[in-house]
């Protein structure tokens, strides 16, 4: 049986976008009768706040999302990221080094840094310590492990998005997969995640594209099968920028707070993906008849918040 999942992040609280990502893994999952389970990820600790954790589930359940079992915590996982983190930086050999450069550092080392094409990925990585090996010990400085990306195209069929292919030593450049503490970061907790939790379908806002390359990357050296995956348009403000506080509150708390029924919230949703002809309240678990991943835009949906769940 296919499994997939929900996987909010309680670095903060879940907005709009991450409620129409809930809601289509809601809804495909239970259309094809697959299961759906709910992890926190809730590893990047320094930006993990406690009550967010609850808030999510507590939001969740309020727009009606039913998954199965109990939600699980990344956290819980940390002996085995330990475990596949050993075997990239000891029994591998070479397959990730050690490198001491700063941000300031990897900006400084070129005059012209060559920047990614995927938007937001920021500057490749010029390879400064590429030539270090585990167990070197170069200088007295902290450091974080990076990956050596595959210089070969790597391909995909997105639900969504179609064929999607990347060189990722080219466009993404080596990656880190710890920092300095021997954290796993996020890149190789959720092929550890995923792994563990059996997930072969992973459904997930477009924003993650270029990591799902940096992740097909892990699952080849670990010669594991990667899920399938679905990623979804995301919800912009009318600036075109992904939603955040300057486009006023779109946290579910808020809405609940302010007495808008978590059906306003799934029927604007279900307008938005193509699923209903008017933007009209609707519970969750009556719509997942009328999902339809042909139907599912491609393009990234703009909202204009301060009029979403006004009455005029
Ligand atoms: N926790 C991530 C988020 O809330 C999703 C990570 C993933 O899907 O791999 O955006």
């Amino acid at each position: 049986m296919t499994r997939t999942r929900l996987a909010p992040s309680p670095t903060g609280a879940q907005h709009l976008g991450n409620a129409r990502t809930h809601l289509i893994a809601f809804w495909a999952s239970r259309q094809a009768g697959d299961e759906l389970v709910f992890r926190i990820d809730n590893l990047d600790s320094p930006r993990v706040k406690s009550w967010a954790i609850e808030q999510a589930v507590e939001d969740l359940r309020w727009l009606g999302i039913q998954w199965d079992g109990e939600p699980i915590l990344q956290t819980d996982h940390q002996r085995h990221y330990q475990q596949v983190l050993e075997f990239f930086t000891e029994t591998s050999g070479n397959l990730a080094y050690p490198c001491y450069c700063s941000r300031k550092d990897i900006a400084d080392a070129q005059s012209a840094p060559h920047e990614s094409e995927f938007r937001g990925e920021g500057v490749i990585y010029p390879r400064t310590c590429s030539g270090y090996r585990p167990g070197d010990t170069i200088r007295n400085e902290a450091h974080c492990w990076r990956l050596r990306a595959a210089d070969e195209t790597l391909s995909f069929d997105d639900a969504v998005l179609g064929r999607q292919s990347c060189n990722p030593a080219r466009e993404l450049g080596d990656f880190p997969i710890a920092t300095k503490n021997n954290q796993v970061t996020y890149q190789l907790a959720v092929v550890v995640d995923d792994f563990c939790q059996e997930v072969d379908f992973v459904i997930r806002g477009k924003d993650l594209v270029a990591s799902t390359f940096r992740q097909l990357d892990l699952y080849r050296h670990l010669d594991r099968p990667a899920p399938r995956y679905a990623h979804v348009p995301l919800v912009l403000g009318t600036d075109g920028h992904r939603l955040a506080k300057r486009h006023g509150d779109t946290r579910l708390s808020y809405y609940r707070e302010q007495g808008v029924a978590p059906e306003a919230v799934v029927g604007w949703a279900a307008h938005s993906l193509g699923m209903i002809d008017k933007p009209e309240p609707c519970k969750a678990s009556e719509l997942i008849d009328q999902f339809d991943w042909s139907k599912l835009p491609a393009e990234d949906t703009v909202v204009d918040t301060e009029r979403l769940f006004s009455d005029d």
